[in-house]
């Protein structure tokens, strides 16, 4: 198949592309930051209407995954014009050149983030959409005008919430690396490393057992294996939908850094700070939906092979 990756220079887009280039699709890759696997990159903006009618002149693609969002929940509080016109106007952008185009399957990454602090764990995709900072409802925007896209249009979408992506590409080739850094985990693990003295705890006041916030961690090759379901699942015809993908499992902030200690043998130094605005204490996800719709099995459940993977990536590549 002929596929468009919006956004697959980035760090869960790259282990997309490598799935599919070595499953022998056709993969063109639409990013500003070069990717390092050896398929077709487009320096292409997404704003861009008439880059994208040019681009899909060219390419008969038979489906488009997008990537490509900002993803910090602080900054979409104090820059909400950023994730509302990168977020939206501009998947907006894509949407109408896909239809201009006739292209009418669609793999949106979308967030647990559209749920906002929950009202019950675990939580499945029916909980009230009620989301607590932009980017949040940058996301539920969106799911909103792919609801409305199908109904118009008949542009088919599978959206994907994800909860907590972590780890890294098994074979030790890709891994996370943000700029500047803002994710749990890869903090953690340069404090392992020595590339950061400490790491630091937002709130040991939260409503949780040891008072650290919990997440659901979800492994970026399954993450990767649920796009792939999902593409299945509109090639035969299955109709737009949204799906939850997490493991069901919630670790504490504390716990990832106690894992991380056992997994690395090395001393990670904390320090305290308040809560980061926005930041809900529980995300739990109920992914079995993704399960009986799509088969999706989670291959590395187990939070000691997300760190794990993303710890040998980490040795890998100091410098990233
Ligand atoms: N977190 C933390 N210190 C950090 C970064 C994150 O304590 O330096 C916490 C954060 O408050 C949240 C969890 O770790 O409870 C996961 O945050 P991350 O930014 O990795 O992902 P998010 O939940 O925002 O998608």
């Amino acid at each position: 198949m002929k596929f468009l990756v919006v956004g697959g220079a980035g760090y869960i887009g790259s282990h997309m592309v490598k799935h599919l280039s070595g499953a022998g699709h056709d993969v063109v890759v639409a990013d500003n930051s070069p990717t390092r696997r050896n398929v077709r990159r487009v320096e292409l903006d997404i704003a861009d209407g008439r880059a994208l009618d040019t681009l899909f002149a060219e390419y008969q693609f038979d489906a488009v995954l997008h990537f490509a969002s900002f993803i910090e929940v602080g900054e979409s509080v104090t820059d909400p014009g950023k994730y509302y016109q990168n977020n939206v106007a501009a998947t907006l952008t894509l949407l109408q050149a896909m239809v201009r185009a006739g292209i009418n399957q669609l793999i949106f990454s979308s967030s647990a983030a559209v749920y906002g602090s929950p009202q019950y764990v675990p939580i499945d995709e029916s909980h009230p959409k009620a989301a607590i900072n932009p980017y949040g409802r940058s996301k539920w925007m969106v799911e909103q005008i792919l609801e409305d896209f199908d109904r118009a249009y008949g542009l088919k979408s599978v959206c994907l919430r994800y909860f907590n992506a972590a780890g890294a590409d098994p074979d030790g080739e890709l891994g996370e690396c943000h700029e500047p850094e803002t994710h749990l985990l890869p903090l953690i693990l340069q404090a392992a490393s020595g590339r950061r003295n400490d790491v630091t705890v937002f709130g040991r006041d939260y409503e949780t057992p040891d008072g650290t916030c919990i997440r659901d961690y979800v492994h970026v090759a399954d993450l990767v294996s649920a796009h792939s379901l999902a593409v299945d699942y509109l090639v035969a015809g299955g109709a737009s939908t949204a799906f939850n993908l997490g493991n069901g499992l919630g670790f504490s902030v504390q716990q990832v850094i106690d894992a991380a200690c056992a997994v690395t043998g090395r001393q990670i130094i904390t320090r305290e700070a308040p809560r980061r605005a926005g930041d809900p204490p529980r995300l739990v996800a109920d992914a079995s939906k993704a399960k009986a719709v799509l088969g999706w099995q989670p291959q590395f459940a187990s939070l000691e092979k997300i760190v794990s993977h993303a710890w040998h990536w980490e040795q890998l590549h100091p410098w990233h």
